[in-house]
Parts: C-alpha cells; sequence; structure tokens
C-alpha cells in the first residue's frame, strides 16, 4: 500500500486544485479518480467538423478571478462569447425580438419583473455567504421555499413565469425544490443576480479556447503519477494514525483525506468510523438537478444574418434556453441549449431521436426553418452519469441550511471536504471549485498536527 500526505478523491476542478496547491507547498498527494478522465463536470467533445465544443461547464465571467487567473497561468486562452444583436422570448405564444433590458416583456411584467428582482438582490445583500445559518432572519428565510415567496409576494403570472423560467437556468431545478435562503446565498455567492444572468459583463461572457476540460487536463499533466485514473473510492477509514482511502483495485494511506466530489455522492462513500449523524443527513439533503446539455452545429451562424443574437429564453417551450456556441472566427454556426429541471427529467425517459425532434422543432419556432437541418447535434445527460449524477451542482431544499448547512465544509478529523458546492464564492461554478480545493488544501498546511478521532458512537453511555 503506498502512503502520502494526502489522499485527494475526485480529479474535478476541486480535487485538482487542491492538489496543485499541496504540491506546491512540498507534500505528496495521491488524486483517485473514479473516471477513465481527469474534469468531472467538465467535458470537452468535437463536432462532426472538428469544432470543440463543452457539454459540461463553459463559461467563465467577471468576478471569477480564481479560474480566470489558472486559465492564465496554465497557457490557455479564452475569448468572448457572441452577444451581438436582439434576443428572443417567447412568452403566451407570442415571440419577441429585443435589444434593451426588457427581456422582451410587456411594460407592465417588466416593471413587477424589476420590483421583485431589486428585492432579490436587497434580500442578498443580507445573507451572510460564509455562514448562511447566521443570516439575520436565516430561519425565516430558509423555512420558505423560493416559489412560496414568488407567490406571495406577486400576482403577476407573467413575472412569476419568467422567474420559474430563470430558476432552472441557475440550478437545472425548479423554484418550489430550492429555499429562498439558498437561492439568495446562491446569487450573493455569484456576486449578484444581474450578474449570474447575464452575456456581456456577467458569467457567461467568455470561453476557454478548445474548452474548459483543459485546466483539469493541464493540472493533471502537472502533477503526473500523482492522478490515478480507474479509482472508484468505497471507503475511507480513520484513526488516531491516519486514514487509509480503499478503492477498487487497492488502497492508498495517508495523513488527510480531501473528498472532492459532490455531497450526494460523498454520501454514497462508506466511512469507518460512521460519519457525525449531521453530516451524514447533510448529504441526504443537497441533490443535485436535472440537465440534458445540446450542441447543435449548422454550416453558418444563420441567425445573425436575421439580426438575431441566438439568446432565446422561451416560458412556452421545454427546450427554453439557448445561445450562439459558434467558434470565434464564425467558421461555423453552433447553438447550445439545455432542457432543465422538469424538462429534463421528462426528456429523460424519451427515445434520443424524440429528444432531437424536440429541440429542433424548438429552434425552427425561434430561428426559421434552417434550424431544421443541422449537420450535427450532441446532447449530454448528467443525470446518467455514475460519476456525476446531476447538475450543475447541489442545491439546500427549505430548512436544510439552517439544519444542516454547518456540516457542508467543516472537516470531520481527518476528511476535509471540497468542490464547487462548498465554495462560499461562486457556488455551483468552476470558479467556486477551484476556491474550495484550494480552501482544503489550506485547512491542511495551516493546521499541520493530526486532529484525534472524535467520538460518535451509538451505544455509547454518556
Ligand atoms: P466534479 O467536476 O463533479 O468533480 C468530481 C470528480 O470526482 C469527478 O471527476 C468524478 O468522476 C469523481 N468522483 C465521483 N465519485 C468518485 C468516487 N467514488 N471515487 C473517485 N472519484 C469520484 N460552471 C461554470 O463556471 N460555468 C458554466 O458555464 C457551467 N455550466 C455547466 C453546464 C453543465 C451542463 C454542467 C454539468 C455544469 C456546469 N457548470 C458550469 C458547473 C461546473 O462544471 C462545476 O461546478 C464544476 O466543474 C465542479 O467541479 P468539482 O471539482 O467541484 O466537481
Amino acid at each position: 500500500m503506498s502512503n502520502v500526505d494526502v489522499i485527494v478523491v475526485g480529479a474535478g476542478l476541486a480535487g485538482l486544485a487542491a492538489a496543485r496547491a499541496l504540491v506546491a507547498a512540498g507534500r505528496t498527494v495521491s488524486v483517485l479518480e473514479a473516471r477513465d478522465r481527469v474534469g468531472g463536470r467538465t467535458l470537452g467533445a468535437e463536432l462532426s467538423n472538428g469544432v470543440p465544443v463543452e457539454l459540461g461547464g463553459q463559461w467563465v465571467g467577471p468576478t471569477q478571478d480564481a479560474v480566470i487567473e489558472l486559465i492564465a497561468e496554465l497557457g490557455l486562452t479564452s475569448f468572448p462569447s457572441y452577444d451581438d444583436g436582439a434576443a428572443i422570448t417567447v412568452v403566451d405564444g407570442e415571440l419577441i425580438r429585443y435589444t434593451d433590458l426588457s427581456f422582451g416583456l410587456r411594460p407592465e411584467s417588466i416593471a413587477e419583473v424589476g420590483r421583485l428582482w431589486a428585492e432579490l438582490e436587497t434580500l442578498a445583500a443580507t445573507v451572510r455567504t460564509a455562514a448562511p445559518w447566521h443570516t439575520d432572519n436565516a430561519e425565516e428565510l430558509d423555512r420558505q421555499t423560493l416559489d412560496g415567496w414568488l407567490v406571495a409576494n406577486t400576482a403577476d403570472e407573467v413575472a412569476c413565469g419568467f422567474f420559474r423560467l430563470l430558476v432552472p437556468t441557475l440550478f437545472s431545478a425548479e423554484s418550489p425544490e430550492l429555499s429562498l435562503l439558498h437561492f439568495l446565498f446562491y446569487i450573493k455567492s455569484g456576486t449578484s443576480l444581474a450578474t449570474l444572468v447575464a452575456t456581456t459583463g456577467g458569467a457567461q461572457e467568455s470561453r476557454v479556447s478548445g474548452g474548459t476540460h483543459q485546466i483539469c487536463e493541464r493540472m493533471a499533466a502537472d502533477l503526473g503519477a500523482a492522478v490515478r485514473l480507474n479509482c472508484v473510492v468505497r471507503t475511507i477509514r480513520q484513526d488516531e494514525h491516519g486514514v487509509v482511502v480503499d478503492f477498487e483495485g487497492g488502497s492508498v494511506a495517508a495523513g488527510r483525506v480531501i473528498v472532492a466530489i459532490p455531497p450526494t455522492l460523498a454520501g454514497r462513500i462508506r466511512y469507518v468510523p460512521a460519519l457525525p449523524a449531521l453530516r451524514d443527513s447533510l448529504t441526504q439533503q443537497m441533490p443535485a438537478g436535472s440537465v440534458i446539455k445540446f450542441q447543435i452545429g449548422y454550416e453558418t451562424p444563420f441567425w445573425r444574418d436575421q439580426g438575431l443574437s441566438g439568446f432565446v429564453l422561451s416560458m412556452d417551450d421545454p427546450f427554453n434556453v439557448v445561445f450562439d456556441n459558434s467558434p470565434p472566427d464564425g467558421s461555423c454556426g453552433v447553438l447550445v441549449g439545455f432542457l432543465e429541471g422538469a424538462h429534463a427529467r421528462t426528456a429523460s425517459t424519451m427515445s434520443a431521436a424524440q429528444r432531437r425532434e424536440r429541440v429542433l422543432s424548438a429552434l425552427v419556432k425561434y430561428f426559421g426553418r434552417q434550424a431544421a437541418q443541422p449537420f450535427d447535434l450532441l446532447e449530454q445527460d448528467w443525470n446518467a452519469e455514475e460519476f456525476t449524477r446531476g447538475c450543475y451542482g447541489g442545491r439546500l431544499a427549505a430548512g436544510a441550511w439552517t439544519s444542516y448547512g454547518r456540516e457542508l465544509a467543516a472537516p470531520v478529523d481527518r476528511i476535509h471536504w471540497a468542490g464547487a458546492e462548498t465554495s462560499d464564492i461562486w457556488n455551483g461554478y468552476m470558479d467556486g471549485a477551484i476556491r474550495s480545493g484550494r480552501r482544503a488544501a489550506a485547512e491542511i498546511l495551516a493546521d499541520g498536527a493530526a486532529p484525534g478521532p472524535r467520538s460518535h458512537v451509538n451505544g455509547r453511555r454518556s
């Protein structure tokens, strides 16, 4: 059995960023990755004409300093997402083109959307992102779902429908599936709702040339043999001497372990001794959303000739959020779009041909008959992935932040937790994943002495 200073479970952005930080500080590491590739929720692919596209995380934007700096450090470059021309909103059977900040909504609805938006931003400003359970009125904010708040705060069905559409674009989950506190935490962790939603000036501003999966590939190349693929971690044992991680095919021993996988998957590992009850309960409270991502290739970005940016939000259709994802030279046209939340769950039981029909009929509605003839269409259902089981990330439903939130990133003796879900900055995003890995590495570097085991065993007299 090999022996290192720190074992890292998971070679996504969080795990590799943690390993990189530890190695830079002179520690030995072993990164155990279940898949036959690194990158986790970042995944590169090519359309049949060789143009690279991303089937997982793809955009980066302002205030995402950790990922932007890492991209440069690794010798990668980025380019601006296409964002010229009119966007489209579909509502009540009407297809509306717009170039202003109205989202194509009627004046009375956009006024109501603006009022609710401002109220949500004001509430979000009160959240203590490093400890949301300590936010003023945390219990009250956590008791209600986001949907309950919307219903209680507006009678405007279009405004309500607009937010019900926006929520899955951020969480791949529906507004009744998350607490108001979680929504507010999330938008503050990503700077603001406006930043999360925007292309230019926001989270969709830029893309990495060649694809974001290269960030992990380059970090893994620097780590060399320390990264071990096809190692599915099953058991983590710890005692006063150290930690032993068993994977299918072997074991590694170390002083500490960083578990850098989504919380719900972390809950499927066996821990000896068993985790404290509240920590295990947390892993049962943080389900991931549902998303199927599509990349659709055309000979040209023909919608640009119609003065369209390619951005669509539809309140009427299941395939309801679309962006222009063409290569920077516009040598072909690519549209990226998503089936999210309830729409993804419904579509996951269909055949690939039925999903293709669903996607293309929506695109024909938005952009005309030319949209019916792509030269390629790629899809990726993240819920079907054994080592992801849903995206974009884990969320907390009503009551969960205040009941279990403290456990999210708190180490359990020799076990430290990383992953996009554990970050208080850009939670759920690539930037947050990198920050979380560095935070877990810093915990270990700051605390050289091995901790003694906590006692939490049933049947013990106290
Ligand atoms: P992961 O990437 O999930 O890494 C965890 C790793 O652990 C995986 O490699 C997995 O295989 C491995 N693993 C799991 N179980 C085990 C086990 N038992 N043993 C060993 N290894 C295991 N973010 C953005 O910033 N911008 C975007 O535009 C964006 N869009 C997205 C679109 C989609 C469709 C998806 C899916 C995600 C998107 N995200 C986006 C989110 C972003 O991709 C993730 O937040 C980020 O990649 C998560 O990194 P991570 O290291 O925390 O987790």
